[in-house]
């Protein structure tokens, strides 16, 4: 994509953390940004802050398991915007927790947001990018889609999941329409992801990690990197995670 500058990005999970970083650093390249999560107020507010010299984003309140929803937030975008350039799946949750603590719901809602989110989102730009034979996906994966701990089991299935779709996306579509897919893998980075953890062993197993976290715009300035490479270089993955991380 090499410059950014009115490139047309969609962000899911933009109202905090590592997607509002991002939206805030496409921004400042020149981007055109689609801001899509749940919380209306916080993507207002953002949204408010991205428009104060130019009109440069728009939001949708979108449930990401929700495979109309995110189908209308792709037409959302090419209806403000006339194009997607690219498109950021970042969305997600990380209730850690033991298998025998059988917190079904929770693996069922990572399964909806991490795996079934991302999915949703392929699909809903793929006919838009295919169509001008060029576009950028970045899924976030994570150093918990690289290994596993206990307390992990769940949520590094879907990030292992993230993993492999976005690698067999890359291969399906690079030949056939130029269309690239990168996977940014972070370590422990200061977001509202941990609030996301309701088990107190784990809230208090992951203290230690969480200490070392680094702030979200260094993932930001990542996706950044990835989508600024010339159209014929694809970065494949990048992890990233703070120097003191195992
Ligand atoms: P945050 O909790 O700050 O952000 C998560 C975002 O996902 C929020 O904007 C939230 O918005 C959105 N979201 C959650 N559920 C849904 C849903 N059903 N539909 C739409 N949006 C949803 O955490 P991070 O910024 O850290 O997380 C971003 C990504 O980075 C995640 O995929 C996470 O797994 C990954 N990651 C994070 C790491 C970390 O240490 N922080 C490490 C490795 C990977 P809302 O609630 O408004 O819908």
């Amino acid at each position: 994509m090499a410059n950014l500058t009115d490139k047309v990005v969609i962000i899911t999970g933009a109202s905090s953390g590592i997607g509002e970083e991002t939206a805030k650093e496409l921004a400042s390249k020149g981007a055109k940004l689609v801001l899509a999560a749940r919380r209306e107020e916080r993507l207002q507010e953002l949204t408010n802050e991205l428009n104060s010299d130019e009109k440069r984003a728009a939001y949708k309140v979108t449930d990401v398991t929700s495979y109309e929803e995110v189908e209308e937030l792709a037409e959302f975008a090419q209806d403000q915007f006339g194009q997607i350039d690219a498109l950021v799946n970042n969305a997600g949750l990380m209730p850690l927790s033991l298998l025998n603590k059988q917190k079904v719901n929770e693996w069922d809602k990572m399964i909806d947001v991490n795996i079934k989110g991302v999915l949703y989102g392929i699909s809903a730009v793929l006919p838009h990018m295919r169509e001008r034979k060029q576009g950028h996906i970045i899924n976030l994966s994570s150093v918990a889609g690289h290994v596993v701990f206990p307390g992990s089991a769940v949520y590094s299935g879907t990030k292992f999941a993230v993993r492999a779709i976005t690698d067999g996306l890359r291969m399906e579509e690079a030949k056939e329409s130029n269309i690239r897919a990168t996977i940014i893998s972070p370590g422990a980075v200061s977001t509202e992801l941990t609030s996301t953890i309701t088990d107190e062993d784990m809230k208090s197993g992951t203290e230690d990690l969480y200490s070392m976290a680094i702030q979200p715009d260094s993932i930001a300035r990542t996706i950044r990197y990835a989508l600024e490479e010339p159209p014929e270089v694809t970065i494949n993955e990048i992890v990233v995670r703070p120097t003191e991380q195992d």
